[in-house]
């Protein structure tokens, strides 16, 4: 590359882009990130923020080691988006009780507990009914009982992608507004992107599109199986007292964080790129709600939104080289773990881009070529 020439482009803000954007500009590449709203505008700025590393897609086979390692690098990280934009992600250590409101979910929580107690990250313990309101005074007395993790951790999702975006800027990563609709190419060989009214060139792309991921497909010249997955929380004022451990019950969340204020979710909803609040997922959120913390029914709302997940067939992440092309990478597909999951992605990414490998564990499972090839 010239000096002047630019080494990299990313297509997309969010989480994934964001931190990977950041990871390539300090290791001295020329990197523009192409952001068609505005950076953390979508899933990134609006998850749950919550990052449990024993349960969900593909856990424990094949990426528990991928999950527990996303997770230890979070706390450094954090510190080093402090340190480089200022900007606090309120990373914190959290503890999380998953209830269990009938025998099969006791039975199928407590199989869980053999392997999950032997993951030296954390502390994993059975709490039975009494002792689930000694651990979280707020939790349902009608719970058959729970499963007691320590040392999980959460981050603000909106700081946390603001955090890695501003990190990345300082770093000298230059973010613009455009809509991405297609890709540069020569011989096989992917020089830039374009965009209404423009476009740019670089050694490389990155697609880092989240659910709008299958648009590329067209791009690619082969199918990106990724599709949205609305979730909508809800921010509540609660003057019942804060939960300070998060309680879990089939699917469904409630803790209150460090801006005061009582998050509960979610919903799993195909309804295409809708991202609308709606009244029947805020009736279902707090019938859930109060099924974990019944003391809360006078809790208020302050705030209800609703974003996309980007899911990939499999409900595992997306990540590496596309089949086909030697310059044109992706990232994306990380369900309901992509804050979580953000750091193995970017990293992984970010190894595959400067050094063609990667040693972050797990990340072998994750290439397009899983749904290409047999
Ligand atoms: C309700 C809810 C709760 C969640 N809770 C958690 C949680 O507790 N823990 C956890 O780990 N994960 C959680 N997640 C999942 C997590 O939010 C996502 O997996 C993650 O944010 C995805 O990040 P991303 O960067 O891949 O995608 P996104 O955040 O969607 O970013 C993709 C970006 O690409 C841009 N873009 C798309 N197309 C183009 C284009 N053509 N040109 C330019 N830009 C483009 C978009 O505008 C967008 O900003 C939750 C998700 C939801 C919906």
């Amino acid at each position: 590359m010239t000096d002047n020439a630019r080494d990299v482009i990313i297509v997309g803000g969010g989480i994934v882009g964001c931190l990977t954007a950041f990871l390539l500009a300090k290791e001295g590449l020329k990197v523009t990130l192409l952001e068609a709203d505005s950076v953390g505008s979508h899933a990134s700025g609006f998850a749950f923020g919550e990052m449990g590393a024993l349960e969900g897609s593909g856990i424990p086979d094949p990426l528990l080691d991928f999950s527990v390692w996303s997770l230890q690098r979070h706390q450094s990280l954090s510190q080093e988006f402090k340190d480089a934009s200022g900007v606090d992600n309120q990373f914190q250590i959290t503890n999380r009780l998953t209830l269990a409101f009938d025998e099969d979910s006791v039975a199928r929580l407590k199989k869980n507990l053999a392997w999950q107690q032997n993951v030296e990250a954390f502390n994993v313990s059975w709490v039975d009914s009494e002792e689930v309101v000694k651990v979280e005074p707020m939790a349902s007395p009608l719970s058959l009982g729970g499963v007691h993790v320590q040392n999980a951790a959460s981050v603000e999702p909106y700081r946390h992608t603001l955090a890695a975006a501003q990190s990345a800027e300082k770093n000298g990563v230059e973010i613009l507004q455009r809509r991405v609709t297609g890709l540069l190419s020569q011989g096989g060989r992917c020089n830039g992107v374009s965009f209404d009214g423009g476009q740019l060139e670089a050694g490389m792309v990155v697609l880092a599109m989240g659910p709008w991921a299958g648009q590329s497909s067209a791009w690619c010249g082969l199918e990106i199986p990724v599709r949205p997955l609305k979730g909508q929380i809800l921010r509540l004022e609660n003057d019942a007292g804060p939960i300070k451990t998060s309680l879990y019950w089939s699917g469904n969340y409630v803790v209150t964080k460090p801006d005061g204020l009582t998050w509960a979710g979610t919903t799993e909803e195909e309804v295409g790129f809708d991202e609308d609040t709606t009244r029947q997922a805020r009736d279902s959120i707090m019938a859930d709600l109060l099924k974990m913390a019944p003391s809360l029914t006078d809790a208020r709302l302050a705030h209800h939104t609703a974003c996309l997940r980007p899911l990939s067939v499999d409900g595992m992440p997306i990540v590496g080289k596309v089949p086909g092309w030697d310059n044109l990478y992706i990232g994306t597909g990380a369900g309901r773990k992509g804050i979580l999951w953000s750091t193995g992605m970017s990293f992984g990414l970010a190894d595959l881009i400067l050094k063609g490998n990667s040693d972050v564990p797990g990340i072998e499972f994750l290439g397009l070529g899983r749904f290409t090839e047999g």
